[in-house]
């Protein structure tokens, strides 16, 4: 009966991670998309934390119940204290970092959120080796095998990850001599320690350990030599499929504990990472096999910076912005990594709902990998009210360009730069951008000549129709309002 409930409640938490998934998809339906997951995590966590309470009275993995007098388990109330314990301790590690970090910081806090996905995983695979929750079958050790493997890559791969992202690492590519031939001797390697594993480990159990501990150490070597391979323009692919590891990680661990909403929720987390991974590649004219075998395909040229003379520039103040934007009829702002690092986004809207009341024609033009993570800018626009509709994806509005009169360029680089397009040379070559040199005027708001997130120069700057406006984005949208009185 017991077990039924829990079950029960596994098949409700599994439809509403379902449900969450679909609702996040649109903007319109994200928040109740994220109400449902938080609801399904809520009754996840109800359903396991009774479970592992009811085994330790005496329930077995049929549901029937064992006499008094053959339980040799831990006490219910131990191990109910053991889980509330973890659970405080990870809420008191979890919540001030999450509640302090910037939004400019999310994807490096995901990466490092998959790190501990991934060494949960090596742990779960020691354990179900050492202790096992069912029959120990070929299955079985393929799964833990697996398992490890999996996990201990995504724990390498995902700290890398968060050292390229949060520049304490650089975010070129390593290139080792026969880097591609490393990784298949790696994956060779294992299959074969894999086999010999599942023949022999169960039978001899120091046998067993050397080789699963072998095979941790293969998928450590993996994830770091594979993502320190990786340039930092592929981050955010990398970022996304480590999200995608880290659910067949947890996939995995579900197998060996015999528990269905972690396979249910892994096999969630591991498709739609993949599947997010692909459409980015698309965005980025990256090759989806290329970025997941470590930049096979690549020569890993290092990126160089601002080594052709492209000429002067031209700048503009805040009073000469107002004045083109308060006689233009279009205008297509583009935001970048810039708007989030200077919180723009609020003068932004404001500048908006002005220049619309005055009859501006005013949209957005959101590239897919503006700033550091998937749908950034779109969160940011959101959270200060900018209508749903104004804001269009870059293929909706990238044809628009030519009959536009002024482009705001808000802090983005890398996603409006014509060298991907013009230069096959470029580290970004062949990366689709917003094309905003096509409208009539362009002003770019950063703070320097600086360079983007790539690393190299954007010719859009020093073209006729492009003038720069110095200074944080935030100041001077908000000098452009007052001067719009
Ligand atoms: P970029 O990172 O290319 O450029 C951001 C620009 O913002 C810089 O040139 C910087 O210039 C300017 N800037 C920074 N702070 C301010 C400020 N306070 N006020 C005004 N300007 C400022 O941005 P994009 O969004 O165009 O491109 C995103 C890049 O990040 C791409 O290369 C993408 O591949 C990569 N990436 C994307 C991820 C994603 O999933 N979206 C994840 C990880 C990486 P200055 O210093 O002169 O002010």
């Amino acid at each position: 009966m017991l077990l039924h409930f829990i079950d029960g409640l596994y098949i409700i938490a599994g439809v509403l991670f379902i449900l969450s998934l679909a609702g996040l998809s649109k903007q319109t339906t994200a928040r109740l998309g994220n109400i449902a997951g938080m609801i399904g995590m809520v009754l996840a966590l109800l359903a396991t934390i009774t479970h592992s309470v009811a085994m330790s009275a005496g329930m077995s993995s049929d549901g029937s119940w064992l006499p008094v007098s053959e339980i040799h388990r831990q006490s219910p109330l131990i191990t109910l204290g053991l889980i509330v314990a973890v659970l405080a301790i990870g809420a008191a590690i979890g919540t001030p970092v999450a509640r302090k970090v910037e939004m400019t910081q999310m994807p490096e806090l995901i990466a490092a959120f998959h790190s501990f996905v991934g060494m949960a995983a090596v742990l779960v695979g020691f354990n179900s080796f050492a202790a096992p929750e069912g029959a120990v079958d070929s299955v079985h050790m393929v799964e833990v095998a697996l398992g490890v493997l999996i996990g201990a890559y995504t724990f390498t791969g995902s700290v890398i990850a968060y050292l390229k992202l949060s520049a304490k690492m650089s975010s070129k590519p390593l290139v080792l001599p026969g880097r591609n031939l490393l990784n298949l001797f790696g994956f060779v390697l294992f299959f074969a320690l894999m086999i010999w594993f599942v023949v022999a480990g169960a039978s001899n159990p120091v046998l067993g350990w050397t080789l699963i501990i072998a095979i941790a150490v293969i998928g450590f070597a993996l994830g770091l030599h594979m993502v320190a391979a990786i340039g930092g323009g592929d981050m955010p692919v990398v970022v996304s499929m480590l999200n995608s590891y880290s659910g067949w990680a947890a996939a995995a661990a579900g197998f060996m504990l015999d528990n269905s909403l972690l396979i249910i929720t892994g096999s969630l987390v591991g498709s739609s990472g993949a599947i997010l991974s692909y459409i980015m590649c698309r965005a980025m004219n990256r090759s989806f096999i290329s970025v997941i075998l470590g930049g096979f395909g690549s020569d890993g040229t290092p990126v160089t910076a601002g080594e052709t003379d492209y000429g002067e520039h031209r700048e503009i103040d805040a009073a000469g912005a107002a004045d083109m934007l308060w006689n233009a009829k279009s205008v297509i702002i583009t935001p970048g990594y810039g708007m989030a690092v200077a919180k723009a986004q609020y003068p932004v809207a404001d500048l908006t709902t002005k220049l619309r009341a005055h009859g501006v024609n005013v949209r957005f033009g959101v590239h897919p990998v503006a700033g550091r993570l998937p749908g950034h800018m779109n969160v940011l626009l959101a959270e200060a009210n900018v209508p749903y509709d104004i804001v269009l994806e870059m293929d909706e509005i990238n044809d628009d360009f030519d009959d536009t009169d002024v482009v705001l360029v808000i802090g983005a680089n890398d996603t409006v730069n014509p060298s991907a397009l013009d230069d096959p040379n470029s580290p970004i070559a062949g990366m689709p951008v917003l094309e905003v040199w096509k409208a009539a005027d362009v002003i770019v708001f950063k703070r320097s000549m600086a360079t983007g997130y790539a690393g190299v120069q954007n010719p859009l700057f020093f073209k006729e129709n492009t003038q720069m406006l110095f200074g944080d984005a935030k100041q001077r949208v908000e000098d452009i309002i007052h001067a719009l009185g």
